[in-house]
């Protein structure tokens, strides 16, 4: 589409039709327009055409000021009229044309016919006159080229037809009307401009929307990168602590419960250093797969918080809640039988895993997401160090101030030294 665009920026003068595809836009685009403004301006020239008996009536007289008279305000205002009502709204192009060439007709017919009756030095006044009116109304009138031609070979036509029939450019009187007949086309130019213009701005508007759009598709391409893990499509550690972040500042505002549990791959080292480092990637997705189903069925959010290491939130889980979803976690790995080559015989790759849970409340006292983190760690290392493949629990609250001093561990066993 872009590369349509730039070829029909690069489009000769006279050349005013766009690519395919984008002259059939570009003509959805502009096949209505504001009626107003055209209407505004047919009313102002049906204004000054009433005005303008006034000077009928110098030219004619009294008796003689009926004709033109009568042509305009029988013939002309009603046709006037009739094409401002029908620009209500937001008309098609088609009839702003349509409304533009009627008036015009109508007032050619009755400014020529004027010139037929006029006494001889006024009578040239009627015929400049005339080709002036759609002079006026085709520089005013936003119709398309193609209307535009339409329009000014109508006008044309009837004014050269009118001229001759009226005799008005007979051998005996001056060319005047043949000059000025040329006045007809001049329009032709502006409209033509007017369009080309409008083309090429209908292209760079395009050009700028769409590229506004791949850029809105690439910055967006660009957060859920700068979000997802590349290797399990979890949420990374970086998206997954604002979640917790927002998780914690919500549990809070409702004083609710949020569980917090890290799920880390028991010697998953020696299943790189035995299988291969392709075979722990393989093992690392299937079990983010894993344990992304298990989270999701509970309503919480799974990421990568490390190398082999994932992290969950679960919110509303207390501590029995959060006991039972850490086992069904642990279990999910287990479950998935992936034989561990490095380990005995027939073993399977296992997980540790540490929960936490806190009470909203607790965040008044002080416990923010990193104590959370830490509790989970406590259990997860008391996990690792009383034998792997179990789940075990710390809660934050009772121990946060001891946990920065180290003390919280041995509550729940002692680390491997
Ligand atoms: P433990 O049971 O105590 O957790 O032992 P472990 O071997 O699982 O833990 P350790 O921290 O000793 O080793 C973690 C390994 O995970 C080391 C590292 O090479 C591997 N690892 C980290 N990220 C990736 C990864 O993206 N792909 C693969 N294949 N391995 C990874
Ligand atoms: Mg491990
Ligand atoms: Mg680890």
């Amino acid at each position: 589409m872009l590369s349509s665009i730039e070829a029909g920026l690069r489009r000769p003068w006279y050349r005013l039709k766009l690519p395919t595809e984008l002259e059939a836009e570009y003509r959805a685009e502009t096949a209505r327009q504001d009626g107003f403004y055209v209407q505004s301006w047919l009313g102002l020239f049906t204004f000054f055409n009433v005005l303008s008996l006034a000077i009928d009536r110098d030219v004619f007289g009294p008796e003689g000021f009926i004709v033109p008279l009568a042509m305009t305000l029988g013939l002309f205002c009603p046709v006037a009229l009739l094409a401002i009502l029908s620009l209500r709204g937001r008309p098609s192009t088609v009839r702003i044309s349509a409304a533009a060439l009627a008036t015009v007709l109508v007032d050619i017919v009755v400014v020529l016919n004027s010139a037929r009756l006029a006494p001889p030095p006024h009578a040239d006044v009627y015929v400049v006159l005339a080709s002036i009116v759609p002079l006026v109304v085709g520089l005013i009138a936003p119709m398309p080229f193609r209307h535009g031609l339409w329009f000014c070979g109508a006008s044309l036509a009837l004014y050269g037809s009118l001229v001759v029939a009226f005799g008005l450019c007979s051998l005996d009187r001056n060319g005047l009307p043949l000059l000025v007949a040329g006045l007809i086309l001049l329009p032709l130019k502006l409209i033509y401009s007017r369009e080309w213009d409008g083309r090429n701005s209908f292209l760079v508007g395009l050009r700028v929307k769409l590229q506004a759009e791949a850029l809105a598709r690439a910055n967006a391409r660009l957060t859920v990168l700068s979000e997802t893990d590349s290797l399990t499509a979890l949420p990374n550690r970086r998206h997954f602590s604002e979640r917790l972040e927002e998780a914690w500042r919500l549990a809070a505002e409702q004083d609710a419960w949020l569980g917090v549990i890290l799920v880390d791959l028991d010697h998953f080292k020696q299943l790189n250093d035995t299988a291969g480092h392709a075979e722990g990637d393989r093992c690392l997705i299937v079990v983010a797969e894993a344990l992304q189903a298990c989270v999701e069925a509970r309503a919480g959010l799974a990421g990568r918080y490390g190398g082999e290491e994932f992290a969950v939130f679960l919110p509303g889980a207390d501590p029995p809640a959060v006991r039972v979803a850490g086992e069904a976690l642990r279990l999910a790995v287990s479950d998935l039988a992936i034989c561990h080559p490095g380990r005995p015989s027939g073993a399977r790759m296992t997980a540790s895993v540490g929960v936490t849970a806190a009470r909203g409340r607790a965040r008044e006292c002080g416990i923010q997401v990193p104590d959370l983190l830490k509790a989970a760690d406590f259990a997860l290392y008391a996990a690792k160090s009383d034998g792997r493949d179990r789940v075990e629990i710390f809660m934050p609250a009772a121990n946060a101030n001891r946990l920065e001093e180290g003390a919280g561990r041995a509550q729940v066993s002692t680390p491997p030294a």
